[in-house]
């Protein structure tokens, strides 16, 4: 079945230029003109991805995004017109996937777009791999257990909550232990960035999970910082 997006913009001459070119690559297309519609239709349709202005009529496309968050875990790529928007996508607050900055060429939005349906398609296929071997299903390292198959991580028993991205990131992080992991790696596998350089992504992210995993975020004994190279889990 085809991968169904929907596109928030209010715009009407880039929303119809969007809806063009995705229906021409075999998408199914949904649109939004405002913040309060696309979160209706979000629970309605529960699209594939969302292509999401940021701003947009009504609350704008961060607090979109927030709200979706809480329970909604499909790619979401934020059009960003300004740069002080694109730091605070970069950082990364509100939980997207990537982002493009207008004006695009339709052909980088559609490689996003490939990017990141094929990062969230693998996942799945390395969940349902999982699914055949029960014994991969949980990992447990000293004190902190990931269920795969729940995406739940538990921490001296206690369950902790982690952001999508987080989680993703640990279970990969987890999933690969002891190996060295380059930003790059990391950005491509977890986050499908294969067309920008946004290493500080990963490190921000290091740091929130070291938050809640280390008992000692400053002296991290689970992810450890290996200069020049990256990250490397321990067992
Ligand atoms: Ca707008």
């Amino acid at each position: 079945m085809a991968d169904r997006i929907l596109v928030v913009e209010d715009e009407i001459v880039l929303r119809e230029a969007l809806v063009y070119n995705l229906t021409k690559q075999g998408y199914g297309v949904s649109v939004a003109a405002d913040g309060h519609r696309a979160v209706e239709l979000v629970r309605q349709e529960e699209p594939d991805l969302i292509l999401l202005d940021i701003m947009l009529p009504g609350i704008d496309g961060f607090e979109v995004c927030r709200i979706l968050r809480q329970d909604y875990n499909a790619p979401i790529i934020m059009l960003t017109a300004r740069d002080d928007e694109v730091d605070k996508v970069v950082g990364l607050e509100v939980g997207a996937d990537d982002y493009l900055t207008k004006p695009f060429s339709m052909r980088e939005l559609l490689a996003r777009v490939k990017a990141q349906l094929r990062r969230v398609r693998l996942l799945r296929e390395e969940f349902a791999d999982d699914e055949e071997e029960a014994s991969d299903m949980r990992l447990e390292f000293e004190g902190l257990v990931l269920d795969l198959k729940r995406h739940e991580v538990f921490l001296h028993g206690e369950p902790l909550a982690l952001k999508p991205k987080e989680y993703e990131l640990l279970a990969y992080l987890a999933q690969h232990k002891g190996r060295v992991l380059s930003r790059d790696q990391l950005l491509e596998d977890v986050w499908g960035w294969e067309y920008t350089g946004g290493s500080r992504t990963v490190d921000v992210h290091v740091r929130w999970l070291r938050e809640k995993i280390e008992d000692e975020p400053s002296d991290p004994v689970r992810i450890i910082t290996v200069r020049g190279a990256g990250y490397r889990f321990e067992a």
